[in-house]
């Protein structure tokens, strides 16, 4: 006997790859290998119907992204809120208007540049923080997603963004504006929208100003990643 047949009398027959893909949205101690979706309707379609955690009971619709299937800027931010849940789109509330402004303010187009998603599919209830088990359930979708996605700069939106993905648990203060390398890309974190709203002041030293200096200094990587390539 060959090798390759003495190999094969090691895999188990009963289980269909396909039967195992259907597995996913049912429980998350089901693995989601590399190279599961072919592309983002197929990965969509299993969020929309996943009870891998909790918070698919409460859903009205899984938020899984908008904006460029190819950007080269990938934003991650927590879980969706009441509006993202009833429209199924990440990042529409107030914070998402604010999200927008900000990388409009260096040029920075949601539909060309940039694909936004976050680290949990469905809404927590009461917008609490996702917790670590409901980051881990959902974590392989996202990796997925980057995967599809491809883009060279990941921007953290906010410190669950970073802890979810990265598993740095550092205040965003602390890490906010520095370069980071995850899984070979390059990351920036940066204060939340939200966090933003609530500090309205653009006095020098303030959230409001910080996060214009890191999004220029987003900007000035975009461009130079884009002129080396
Ligand atoms: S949050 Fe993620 S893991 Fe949990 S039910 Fe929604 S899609 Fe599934």
């Amino acid at each position: 006997m060959s090798n390759e047949q003495q190999l094969s009398l090691f895999e188990d027959s009963s289980i269909d790859s396909n039967d195992q893909k259907e597995l996913i949205p049912k429980d998350a101690k089901i693995p989601i290998p590399t190279g599961t979706y072919a592309n983002m309707t197929e990965l969509a379609q299993h969020c929309n119907q996943c009870h891998r955690c909790g918070l698919g009971k409460t859903r009205t619709h899984a938020v899984v992204g908008r904006g460029n299937l190819k950007a080269p800027i990938m934003v991650v931010g927590e879980a969706p809120g009441q509006t993202e849940d009833e429209t199924g789109l990440p990042f529409v509330g107030k914070a998402g208007q604010l999200l927008e402004k900000i990388l409009a303010s260096v040029k920075l187009d949601t539909e060309t540049d940039v694909y936004i998603c976050n680290i949990n599919k469905c809404r927590p209830p009461d917008n609490r923080v996702p917790t670590i088990e409901e980051m881990d359930a959902c974590k392989p979708y996202l990796l997925e997603q980057i995967r599809l996605v491809d883009p060279k700069i990941i921007l953290f939106v906010g410190a669950t963004a970073v802890k979810g993905l990265t598993g740095d648990k550092r205040a965003i203060s602390k890490i906010r504006g520095e370069w980071m390398e995850w899984d070979g890309r390059l990351c920036m974190p940066i204060f939340h929208p939200s966090y933003l709203l609530r500090n309205q002041s653009r006095e020098v030293g303030k959230p409001k100003w910080l996060t214009w200096q890191d999004i220029q200094a987003v900007r000035a990587k975009f461009d130079e990643i884009h002129k080396n390539q």
